[in-house]
């Protein structure tokens, strides 16, 4: 087993001192619905700043997890922790994490600075420091000349961009990214990649990122959890994890064989 995939009790007990390097720890995690268990006991370590993807099938519970972790979905059990707090039982927006989905759900009727700035409208920020928010976030994905325009009038990549820079405007703690780039056609998904993972060099937030793509896998993360019904089966980097498979599952998903 990994250091990073440690039971609970080291995974919890570690010093004080280390807390400020947390960027996310899930110490016993597990979720059913009714009788049916789809997340089954996940520990982990996520030093802060590091870009994590969880890689498994459809079905097999990753994003249950994030959902979990953002607080969308209750943990049946264990403990979630964010920059060293524990936010197992707090609500969605005291979590200190922005989510990234699939169908990135921009208004249509509001322009670029207006889907940027909502969450922060939304959470009663004041007026000026929304705009000089929304140009800052709007900056660094290289928006800033988009402001004005509607959603539709977008590029499938920028409206990928706002959704981020809509993320990055809230100054989350953790990102967490849920299969952003299955839509996009295999030309933009690649161009995504790159600046998904410029991105994360720029400003360095813990991320977790989930996706059934290897080579996704493969090029964004500084490790790499894979995940088996519910369980994690392998963690690390995408080096160990192609070279060195845990398993015959784990291989199939890289595609080289223990
Ligand atoms: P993944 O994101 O890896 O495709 P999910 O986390 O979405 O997997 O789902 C894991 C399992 O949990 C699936 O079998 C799914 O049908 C089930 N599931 C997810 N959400 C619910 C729910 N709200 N109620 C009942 N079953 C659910
Ligand atoms: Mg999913």
């Amino acid at each position: 087993m990994s250091e990073h995939a440690m039971p609970v009790t080291d995974a919890v007990r570690k010093p004080d001192g280390d807390a400020a390097e947390e960027g996310l720890v899930l110490s016993g995690v597990r979720k059913s619905f009714g009788a049916s268990e789809v997340v089954r006991g996940v520990d982990l370590r996520v030093a802060r700043g590091e870009f994590i993807v969880v890689l498994g099938p459809s079905g097999c519970g990753k994003s249950t997890l994030l959902r979990m972790i953002a607080g969308l979905d209750d943990a049946s059990a264990g403990e979630i922790r964010i920059g060293g707090k524990v936010v197992t039982h707090l609500p969605p927006r005291k979590r200190g994490c922005a989510m990234v989905f699939q169908n990135y759900a921009l208004y249509p009727h509001l322009n670029v600075a207006g889907n940027i700035g909502y969450p922060l409208k939304v959470a009663g920020v004041p007026k000026a420091e929304r705009a000089e928010r929304v140009a800052e976030a709007a900056r660094i994905v290289n928006l800033s000349d988009y402001l004005d325009r509607k959603p539709s009038q977008l590029s499938g990549g920028q409206r990928q961009r706002v959704a981020m820079a809509r993320a990055i405007v809230r100054n989350p703690a953790l990102f967490l990214f849920d299969e952003p780039l299955s839509n996009l056609d295999a030309k933009l998904r690649v161009q995504m990649r790159a600046e998904i993972r410029d991105l994360h060099q720029r400003i360095g937030v813990t991320s977790l990122f989930v996706t059934h793509d290897q080579v996704e896998a493969m090029t964004l993360a500084d490790r790499i959890v894979v995940m088996n019904s519910g369980r994690i089966e392998q963690v690390g980097t995408p080096t160990e994890i192609y070279h060195r498979p845990a398993s015959r599952y784990v291989a199939s998903f890289v595609g080289t064989h223990p």
